[in-house]
């Protein structure tokens, strides 16, 4: 049994659940607990009790625990790998890099708790010194999605602590695992009982006794758009700080000039990596006119080859679809697109393995338009929409046309196009050339419009939510 963190112990609670393996559902990874009110109320009143000391706590402290948790991640990067492989279905290659990042972000956060600076200035008035410092906001709620089990989970808490707040913390529901384990290892890094909790457990229970007591000033929150703007909606009249990041429907633009090798990568590597499940997907592929027929064929040809299988075969290139939900959902949205009028070339169907998984064909469509559901809607599986555009004014205002503002890229030779896409795309993450997916652990990372709210997450810029300003006077 796998039970929560609450208050320096490991605490046990009446309600259960089997975490099950995507690539095949008879292999059940482990059994955990799910919280209750009562155990989130616990895990607050401990984070509470410990806030005053660790709020003073010194930079030294909080280096020595984040070190030694990135260290003991990164050497057992292989095993938590392929824990996470397990359960959530990443091929054991992209789920080890997972478990490696997260390892690389705590030892990045340890260096920061080491760099929090103020500033002194020269005030309006004689003899008055003004200081600006950075205070921790206090207890932060984290409420992380299935995606990114290790990772995302990685990159609210290493910032939390390091800037001097506690931390309750709640996984998603669908895999348990990578955040037990994670939370195994916070567990022994030395820090003061009470600084750091788990609450494992269900949206509607545990999530929403966190987002709704008072006590807890700051809500970091990854998942659905549906979600974050419930959770908005429930923390704005309590004045919570809320960082929300949320869904994208990532435009990847190719211009007649593109590489052809280059985009062709950028695409598959985008649109069916991870199986789709990626915030920064290439869902919407928009190609202009002169090479829209060869491309679309080319892609389409590239996603037939792409080897789909168990997560831990050393051949799959994708794993299975997370859970039997998300391949119903992806399964509906190519009848939508049929519907719709656009032409599947290939894939979009479950496939039967000898394992008894979740597995789907990577899907590509041509002929979709831009205000087809199948192009607006985020369907979080291996499906692209190839769009036809006439130039590349035409290619930049299909890509900015979404509610969402995540990633976009543009594949192009030319440096008038790339230099100009990068200043005019609307969204918070533009990528010349390469893969709307894929991002460094040491700079800002967050979107636009429905896709973002709040200050961005990760690298220094990851201070403006886990830190409060303030500014003091005095007379000398
Ligand atoms: P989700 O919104 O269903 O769940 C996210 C988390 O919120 C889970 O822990 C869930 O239990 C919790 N939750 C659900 N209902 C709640 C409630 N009423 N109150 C409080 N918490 C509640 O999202 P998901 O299906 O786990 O993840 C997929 C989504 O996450 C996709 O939309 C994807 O684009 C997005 N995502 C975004 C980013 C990003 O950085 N922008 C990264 C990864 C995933």
């Amino acid at each position: 049994m796998h039970n929560n963190w609450i208050a320096g112990e490991w605490a046990g609670s009446h309600n259960t659940q089997n975490n099950l393996n995507p690539s095949e559902l008879s292999d059940i990874v482990g059994e955990y607990v799910r919280a209750s009110e009562s155990d989130v109320d616990a895990a607050i009143t401990a984070a509470e009790s410990a806030w005053p000391s660790w709020s003073l706590s010194t930079p030294q402290q909080r280096f020595d625990a984040l070190d030694m948790i990135g260290t003991e991640i990164l050497a057992r990067k292989n095993e938590l790998g392929e824990l996470l492989a397990r359960e959530e279905g990443k091929t054991l290659p992209e789920a080890i890099g997972e478990a490696a990042r997260a390892g690389q972000i705590f030892k990045f956060f340890a260096g920061e708790a080491l760099r929090i600076r103020g500033d002194i200035q020269a005030s309006t008035r004689p003899g008055i010194q003004v200081e600006v410092t950075r205070e921790p906001v206090g207890i932060v709620g984290i409420i992380t999605p299935w995606n990114f089990p290790i990772a995302i989970p990685a990159w609210k808490i290493a910032p939390a602590l390091a800037y001097g707040n506690c931390v309750v913390f709640k996984p998603a529901d669908l895999v348990p695992g990578s955040a037990w384990a994670l939370s195994e290892i916070i567990s022994r890094s030395g820090l003061p009982a009470g600084v750091f909790n788990l609450v494992m457990g269900r949206g509607s229970v545990v999530g929403a006794a966190l987002i709704t007591d008072p006590r807890v000033p700051a809500i970091s929150f990854t998942g659905s758009v549906e979600t974050g703007r419930h959770i908005l909606r429930q923390t704005a009249p309590l004045q919570k700080k809320t960082q929300l990041e949320m869904g994208g429907k990532n435009p990847l633009v190719i211009l007649n000039d593109a590489d052809m090798e280059t985009a062709l990568n950028c695409a598959v590597q985008g649109a069916f990596y991870s199986t789709g499940q990626r915030c920064t997907a290439s869902s919407r592929i928009i190609v202009e006119r002169g090479i829209y027929d060869r491309f679309t064929q080319a892609l389409a040809e590239r996603a037939q080859a792409l080897r789909v299988g168990h997560a831990l075969e050393p051949n799959t290139q994708i794993g299975p679809v997370c859970d039997e939900t998300q391949l119903r959902q992806n399964l509906d949205y190519i009848d939508i697109g049929k519907n719709e009028g656009a032409r599947l070339l290939c894939g979009g169907e479950r496939l039967q393995q000898p394992a008894n998984g979740c597995y789907f064909s990577p899907a590509v469509f041509a002929d979709a338009t831009n205000d087809m559901r199948i192009s607006r809607e985020e369907i979080f599986g291996p499906v692209a929409s190839v769009i036809r555009a006439d130039n590349y004014e035409h290619a930049l205002s299909l890509a900015n046309d979404t509610e969402f503002g995540l990633s976009s890229g543009i594949c192009t030779q030319s440096l008038k196009y790339a230099t100009h896409f990068k200043r005019a795309s609307h969204s918070g993450l533009v990528m010349v050339n390469v893969a709307t997916a894929g991002v460094d652990y040491h700079v800002p990372f967050g979107g636009r419009k429905g896709s973002s709210f709040g200050p961005r997450e990760q690298g220094s810029y990851a201070k403006e939510f886990f830190t409060i300003v303030k500014t003091a006077y005095t007379l000398a």
